[in-house]
């Protein structure tokens, strides 16, 4: 990758910030975490003093992608309200009698559609850009897209443009905390193999992305190309996670001029479909077996913490397995793929459409050494490979951390250990905005203040909810 030509030109415009001040790029859902996390344990003030930068290339900071897609969530209405804890005078606590609040609150422990968290979200994110301008090192760099970030001497000089001018500048500041989301690259899909044959070549103009089918956009060009079809259609979605199922449940669900026949819909998929609940009991008491120690989280008792299918997922798969007494769900059937080639190849030539629900990839942002050249990250040396370590730092191709550069968000492939909890079978990713907005925003936190974090306010019986309701809910989403 050539060396971005700003960095030869004598005329850039350098915005210059004491060695201690963060750049946060991106202002997404996961932009937001270090500060809520921070804010949860009463020291977002201290964070603030040391200058924070935020750069979005959008217009507003909250929301990021989170409120474009048609489905409802897998995390609580509780949880996504529960980013507001804190100390009872700290400088969101007004925000908790917000009416948007208090619908997230009366959601509980049901799920709440996206688009509505994209607006809670945007809400917190105008009142917390308020909070950064307020501040004598604060800065809200909206319409601006970082292009690069590189190291120096004291820390990184992150290159930004004007989305509008193009006008180019750097901020020098000691950390960067990249949370500039993810996307599903085409590259990836078009090395994708199923049952023995590439994926792309085989279904050509048939298959599609789930993000693709999840935005509302999205979701409504494919009403109108099934309903063309003007009979009941075949869909095959390939995967395992909770985007797999989100998709089955939207297309089931969402689609009123659609009538799917038995079987009208697949899932393929490589893992088992695990079941999330809240405690061995309750899962014994469903007659769900499919576990052992190595699935319950040490710290919480619960079955598939991390990698169970939560709330509308968890109803679908469930009726499709036949699990806890559940109606059955005729219209989906389950594939395993890896078992009979020729029938995941049936299955796959004969649907209408086929969607590739296979997650997400970091984009991450070009890094360069203090000489200029580029540094390969660990990440682009394979479709599976990590962003980041368990302490949030980004990891060079070799697996070794970056000073003071740190990554957020999704499919940055953060892994909850320890103290966060989780099952320890979990292989995968926590995408999940409670877990950055408490622990894992509190990592970043920690590495940017001091060690000693201050109190954690997210257990306390705050102005947000009752303490019970606390303990039924706190829970990542995956
Ligand atoms: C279908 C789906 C459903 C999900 N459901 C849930 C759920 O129910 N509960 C849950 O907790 N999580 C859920 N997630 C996971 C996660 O919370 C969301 O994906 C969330 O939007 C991720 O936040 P983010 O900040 O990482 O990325 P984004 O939301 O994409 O935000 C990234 C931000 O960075 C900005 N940006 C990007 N590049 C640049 C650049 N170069 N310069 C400046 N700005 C830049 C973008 O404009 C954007 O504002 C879901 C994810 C998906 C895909």
């Amino acid at each position: 990758m050539a060396l971005p030509a700003i960095w030869a030109t004598p005329k850039r415009v350098t915005l210059s910030f004491d060695r201690t001040a963060v750049a946060i790029i991106g202002g997404g859902p996961a932009g937001l975490a270090p500060l809520l996390a921070a804010h949860r344990r009463g020291r977002l003030a201290d964070l603030l003093k040391e200058g924070i930068t935020v750069v979005e290339q959008s217009g507003a900071v909250g929301e990021g992608s989170i409120g474009r897609w048609c489905i409802n969530s897998d995390s609580t209405g509780f949880t996504f309200a529960d980013c507001l804890a804190g100390p009872p005078e700290s400088e969101l606590a007004a925000l908790r009698n917000h009416p948007l609040t208090k619908e997230f609150l009366e959601a509980g422990d049901g799920t709440v559609p996206l688009r509505s968290a994209g607006e809670l979200l945007a809400l917190i994110g105008q009142a917390m850009n308020g909070l950064i301008a307020a501040t004598p090192n604060g800065r809200v760099l909206k319409r601006s897209r970082a292009i690069s970030t590189r190291r120096t001497a004291t820390g990184w000089l992150t290159l930004i443009r004007d989305v509008k001018t193009g006008r180019e500048r750097t901020i020098d500041s000691r950390n960067v905390v990249l949370a500039t989301g993810a996307s599903q690259p085409a590259e990836r899909l078009r090395g994708e193999v199923v049952a023995g044959v590439n994926l792309a070549e085989r279904c050509g103009e048939r298959l599609l992305q789930s993000g693709d089918v999840l935005s509302t956009s999205g979701f409504a060009a494919i009403a109108a190309r099934l309903a063309a079809l003007g009979r009941p259609p075949r869909v095959a979605i390939i995967g395992g996670s909770t985007s797999a199922a989100a998709v089955a449940h939207a297309l089931l669900h969402r689609l009123p001029g659609v009538t799917f026949g038995p079987g009208g819909v697949t899932i393929l998929h490589r893992r088992e479909l695990r079941i999330f609940y809240p405690s061995v009991d309750a899962a014994l008491a469903d007659g769900y077996t499919e576990f052992g120690p190595d699935d319950i989280c040490p710290i919480s008792g619960r079955v598939y913490r991390l990698g169970g299918f939560r709330l509308d997922s968890r109803e679908l798969i469930m009726r499709a397995r036949g699990i806890g007494g559940r109606s059955p769900e005729p219209r989906l059937q389950l594939h395993r793929l890896g078992l009979d080639d020729a029938a995941s190849l049936t299955l796959l030539d004969n649907a209408d459409l086929v969607i590739a629900a296979l997650g997400y990839r970091p984009r991450a942002l070009p890094v360069f050494d203090e000489a200029g050249r580029p540094v390969p990250l660990l990440a682009g040396t394979s479709p599976q490979a990590r962003l980041v370590d368990d302490r949030c730092r980004v990891l060079g191709a070799s697996g070794n951390p970056l000073p003071h550069l740190f990554a957020i968000g999704l499919a940055a492939g953060f892994v909850p250990h320890g103290r966060l909890g989780g099952e320890p079978s979990f292989r995968g990713q926590a995408n999940g905005l409670w877990l950055w907005q408490s622990d894992v925003g509190g990592l970043i936190v920690d590495a940017i203040l001091s060690p000693s974090f201050g109190k954690d306010y997210s257990l306390e019986l705050s102005a947000l909810a009752r303490v019970e309701q606390i303990n039924a809910t706190h829970e990542l989403a995956v």
